[in-house]
């Protein structure tokens, strides 16, 4: 069967699923509401401006953030033949952290300790067992580390609240502040017959928020790993149907939690471009069109990936890595953006190291600290 696909967004995700669909040959759109974006500048052809006709000239959607109500998604799909990937039921739990935070719960996965805070009465915070510091996380809209903030006493917590909008009626998630280890990420994608695809575990590393490196494998132990897989077979059951991806947190005390998912491909997940035998946006475009046989976990080479975030401001940019004497691949992709910009995400390195001889750590560091951009 033969149809078109229709990407919703024009950001680096979106780039890097048409990517894979053009690799396919696959055809599709992608909905732009913005001017001069990667997407435009890179497949103008298959950039759609109008939502209408963006509606009416594709089959099955698939996107790249949550930031989507489910009654705007409903709105997208004209007719019962038009399908969304993830499901609406599923996209549903992802749109709002709260709403992650309630499918947890009644899945019995272990995330830190949560409540929902609709004014700003502290001594119902102290009732439900937290105390300082605890986190305040914007329910939704958020993304790396914007709408997370770490409060440490009563007047932290005011002015905390009136950023993300408690005095205008929205409501907030206060949790636990955990003593982060390390943080994972793990992620499958699965279909509405139940077949699924398991992709690599891995370590993340976060500074104020912002992931700046990956790891493959992750260094945890095969139990920590049975952990994580067990979780995710619940989420399969829920039954959630898509691509998703969990980060999730490893305490001081070697317990695992659960800290958030998403509903799309992830930044975690960008070595798979290289270290895997195909990458999680093949793997959207695999799910969307059922040609060839899916492997049901994704085996993965020993990589790294290195974010890279802008150092400079302006249109004219380039990036400069340092030189690597070792025999591992090295493989950048630059995201096309029109202007570069401070913390801005101009990128991705992928280190693939094939016979394990080299210190993957050592190097990614290496590149993480010299690079220009
Ligand atoms: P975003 O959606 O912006 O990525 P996250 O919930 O992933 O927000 O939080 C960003 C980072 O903040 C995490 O990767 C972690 O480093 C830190 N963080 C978030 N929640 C907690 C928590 N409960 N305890 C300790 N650190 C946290």
């Amino acid at each position: 069967m033969t149809h078109t696909i229709g990407i919703i967004g024009d950001g680096q995700l979106a780039l890097m699923l048409a990517d894979s669909f053009k690799k396919r040959e696959q055809a599709f759109f992608c909905f732009s509401e913005n001017e001069n974006s990667s997407m435009e500048l890179l497949y103008p052809q298959q950039t759609l401006k109008d939502a209408q006709l963006f509606r009416e000239s594709c089959d099955v959607f698939t996107l790249e953030n949550e930031f989507h109500t489910v009654q705007e998604l409903e709105e997208l799909l004209l007719n019962k033949k038009q399908t969304l990937f993830p499901n609406l039921s599923s996209y549903g739990h992802f749109s709002n952290k709260i709403f992650q935070r309630q499918l947890f719960q009644k899945l019995e996965i272990p995330s830190p300790i949560w409540m929902e805070v609709r004014d700003p009465d502290l001594t119902k915070i102290y009732e439900s067992g937290l105390s300082f510091p605890f986190i305040v996380k914007a329910p939704a809209g958020g993304y790396d580390g914007k709408g997370v903030r770490v409060v440490r006493n009563p007047s932290d917590f005011n002015s905390v609240a009136d950023d993300f909008g408690l005095y205008h009626g929205k409501s907030l998630l206060v949790e636990e502040m955990i003593s982060i280890k390390k943080e994972l990420a793990q992620g499958f994608v699965r279909s509405e017959d139940g077949s699924f695809t398991l992709l690599p575990l891995v370590e993340t590393v976060q500074v104020n928020g912002i992931c700046q490196y990956v790891y493959h494998p992750a260094p945890v132990s095969q139990d920590i790993q049975k952990q994580i897989e067990e979780i995710l077979k619940k989420l399969m059951k829920a039954p959630l149907v898509g691509i998703f991806n969990f980060e999730f947190f490893l305490d001081d005390r070697e317990r695992v939690f659960i800290n958030e998912g998403a509903p799309r491909p992830h930044n975690s997940q960008h070595l798979t471009m290289d270290a895997s035998t195909f990458s999680q946006f093949d793997l959207v475009a695999m799910y969307l069109t059922p040609q060839e046989k899916i492997p049901s976990k994704l085996e993965t080479k020993s990589s790294a990936m290195i974010n890279i975030l802008g150092r400079s401001e302006g249109k004219e940019y380039s990036l400069r890595l340092p030189e690597i004497s070792s025999n591992i691949s090295v493989h950048t992709k630059l995201y096309g953006k029109n202007k570069c910009a401070f913390g801005r995400k101009m990128g991705h390195v992928n280190l693939v190291d094939e016979n394990q001889t080299s210190n993957l750590r050592e190097i990614a560091l290496k590149i993480f600290k010299e690079y220009h951009i």
